[in-house]
């Protein structure tokens, strides 16, 4: 397997858009499902973020953990029996993503203001048309191009994907995992949308090609965009991230600079320092038991019983304070 080179970006500035706002604030946002049975489980507790231009915060976690939730809130596609709480305001004077009803989210937000990478970009393609067709379609749909520049709109937008321009007139099962990515890459980036989320872009890829997407996804952020990237994959948010979230049982237990995570001194939260010691380029020692049940969460700290630094203290919930949301946190560097 090829090892991903270590990042050795240097640490963000604060940085933030000219209007000296984050592109987006996330505030308080928690998201429960009422479930049939009476079952209520919450998904996203209490989380808040901010994202600025030219930055890449990368939210990661295991499975389960409220990352995807997290990024349907944000881009107003939760089911009905979704009760949401909280805000996630675009800058400037954008509307709150909670509350906005689809019809301001289709026409002003999704596209424009918000791109989405999804998760499985072959799914994400309409199957039956070509590449050319569909940038063209969404082309006509969120910009102002007349009709007659469509065809070199559409081909402007395939290059700043990378997307190869012989490879337009394809469909999409004609082409590979990578080439399908770039195409669903180009989809978002034609309305100029200067926030984009990705969620699980390198899902089913190999290493290799785990590498080549988040680079291109890097230089979408280098240009001046903000990029949420949500991902499992610790390699490649080492490799693309200025920031980094890490999810547990609904709520974000850290929130560190990337190069102090991935680097020195390390994660401070027990859980967080556990991820990465799981990696087999690392310790390679897994976490033991398994993440609670949402609707059984318990009382107090939800890593307790996984945690080996719990003490009486943790059976009170521990509050995000200083980047990190722990009793104990850790201190020392990692060996
Ligand atoms: S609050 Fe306690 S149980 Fe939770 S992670 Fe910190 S030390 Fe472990």
């Amino acid at each position: 397997m090829t090892e991903a080179p270590p990042t050795t970006r240097p640490a963000p500035p604060a940085r933030r858009s000219p209007e000296g706002e984050p592109l987006l604030s996330v505030a308080g946002l928690s998201v429960r499902f009422l479930m049939p049975g009476g079952r209520d489980v919450a998904a996203v507790e209490d989380v808040s973020f901010d994202l600025a231009a030219g930055e890449c915060l990368a939210l990661v976690g295991e499975s389960g953990c409220g990352k995807s939730v997290l990024a349907s809130a944000l881009l107003g596609l939760l089911p009905a029996n979704a009760m949401v709480r909280g805000g996630a305001r675009l800058a400037p004077e954008g509307p709150d993503l909670l509350t906005a009803d689809q019809a301001t989210l289709s026409r002003t937000v999704r596209g424009r203001r918000l791109g989405l990478i999804p998760q499985s970009p072959s799914a994400h393609l309409t199957p039956v048309r070509t590449v050319r067709s569909q940038l063209e379609e969404t082309v006509r749909e969120i910009t102002d191009v007349p009709r007659s520049k469509l065809r070199a709109a559409g081909e402007r937008a395939a290059e700043r994907a990378a997307f190869p321009l012989d490879h337009l007139d394809r469909h999409p099962h004609q082409l590979s995992g990578g080439l399908a990515q770039r195409a669903a890459t180009a989809l978002a980036l034609v309305g100029d949308a200067p926030l984009l989320i990705a969620d699980e872009p390198t899902t089913g890829l190999d290493r290799d090609l785990v590498d080549r997407t988040v680079d291109e996804l890097r230089r979408h952020v280098d240009d001046g965009r903000g990029l949420l990237v949500i991902t499992h994959d610790l390699a490649a948010a080492e490799r693309i991230a200025d920031r980094v979230a890490v999810m547990y049982a609904g709520r974000i237990v850290e929130l560190a600079r990337a190069d102090a995570f991935f680097g020195s001194p390390g994660p401070r939260h027990p859980y967080a320092a556990g991820l990465l010691d799981a990696l087999p380029e690392r310790a390679f020692t897994p976490i033991p038991g398994m993440p609670p049940e949402l609707d059984a969460l318990p009382a107090g700290c939800a890593f307790a019983p996984r945690c080996p630094a719990a003490t009486d203290a943790c059976g009170a919930l521990p509050a995000l304070a200083g980047g990190v949301a722990c009793h104990h946190p850790r201190e020392a560097a990692r060996a």
